[in-house]
Parts: C-alpha cells; sequence; structure tokens
C-alpha cells in the first residue's frame, strides 16, 4: 500500500508538472475586459502571477506579431514587462492559431534582421542569423546543410564542385534552348 501511496503522489507531480496553464484558485476581475472570472476559468501568468480571462490572452496572442508575447498588465504607475511562456501559449491558443503565430513571429525576426539567410528547400520556414565567420546552415526543420557562401544546397559536393557544375548546366541549358529553338524554324 506504501508503494501505492508512492506511485500516486509521482504521478500528481507528473501531473502538475504537464499542467500548462495554472488557473485561479480565487475569484478574479479580469483586467482587459474587466469581467469576473470564476475559480479555474482564469489563467495565472507563471512568471508575473498576473491573472487574466482566458479569452483576453487568446486575444492577445492571436493580435501579436513579436516572437515574445508580454503580458498586457497595465496600471497608472506600471506596466508589467514579463512575458507569455512558450507552453502557455501552446495551451492557450488551437493549434492553427499556434501555428500562425509561430508563422508571424518568425517572419518578422527574420525580416527585422540584417544577417538572415533563409533555407534553400522548397517551402521549409527555417532561417537562421549568420555570422560572418560561419559557412553553413544546419536546418532545423528540413536538416539539409546549407552552404551560406553558395547560397545553396549541395551536399555531397564541395563548392568548387557546385559552382562548376552550376556553370555546366547554365551551360546545357542554353544548348538546349538553341536545339528546340532551330528545331522550331526548321520545317
Ligand atoms: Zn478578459
Ligand atoms: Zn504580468
Ligand atoms: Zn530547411
Ligand atoms: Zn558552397
Amino acid at each position: 500500500e506504501l508503494e501505492e501511496n508512492r506511485l500516486q503522489n509521482y504521478q500528481n507531480l507528473l501531473q502538475l508538472d504537464g499542467q500548462h496553464l495554472v488557473l485561479n484558485r480565487e475569484p478574479i476581475e479580469c483586467r482587459i475586459c474587466l469581467s469576473d472570472v470564476k475559480p479555474e476559468e482564469g489563467v495565472v501568468l507563471r512568471d508575473c502571477l498576473h491573472s487574466f480571462c482566458r479569452d483576453c490572452l487568446k486575444q492577445l496572442i492571436r493580435c501579436c506579431t513579436d516572437p515574445q508575447v508580454p503580458c498586457p498588465y497595465r496600471d497608472e504607475s506600471y506596466a508589467c514587462n514579463s512575458k507569455l511562456q512558450e507552453r502557455e501559449i501552446r495551451a492557450l491558443v488551437s493549434l492553427d492559431d499556434y501555428d500562425k503565430f509561430l508563422d508571424r513571429s518568425m517572419s518578422v525576426a527574420e525580416t527585422s534582421s540584417e544577417n538572415s539567410y533563409h533555407c534553400k528547400t522548397a517551402d521549409c520556414k527555417g532561417w537562421c542569423i549568420y555570422e560572418d565567420t560561419v559557412n553553413e546552415f544546419r536546418c532545423p526543420i528540413c536538416f539539409k546543410l546549407n552552404c551560406l557562401l553558395c547560397k545553396a544546397i549541395h551536399e555531397g559536393m564541395n563548392c568548387k564542385q557546385y559552382q562548376d557544375d552550376l556553370r555546366s548546366r547554365a551551360l546545357n541549358d542554353s544548348a538546349a534552348r538553341r536545339t528546340t529553338e532551330m528545331l522550331k524554324v526548321s520545317p
């Protein structure tokens, strides 16, 4: 029976850690919409312990273009500068809204930095901010190795081989074009 208790305690602990959202135990007033929120119907932010109703937090995430969602707490003399945690954001909105949030915040972060490089795999969302000393970028999304010098993926070839290959393919292309044009004009 002791063993059973221990297992139970352990499972409670796991559950607590798996709880992505901390719910309010007391009734609160949401400072955004000023509605009364019953116990367990609102959310207490983990980092600053400010609490709001779920709908207002969801709305906040849907409108946020920043990769970091700031706590919306404000009063006359104070604005909270804490951020929502990633797991809180994920637990608050639907998977679809979460994807949109990621897309939005990624593209904002990418366009706002000068040394950004976008992965060359078609439709891949991976990108990085590179330093001048680094020549390679392993994309965290498609896992392909990008060459930052050639701005291409040429796994299995070194830069020179890739450039040669590119040049001969360009030549072939123009040769092929010339051939089709010649075939077109011939009777
Ligand atoms: Zn609210
Ligand atoms: Zn706060
Ligand atoms: Zn990629
Ligand atoms: Zn290269």
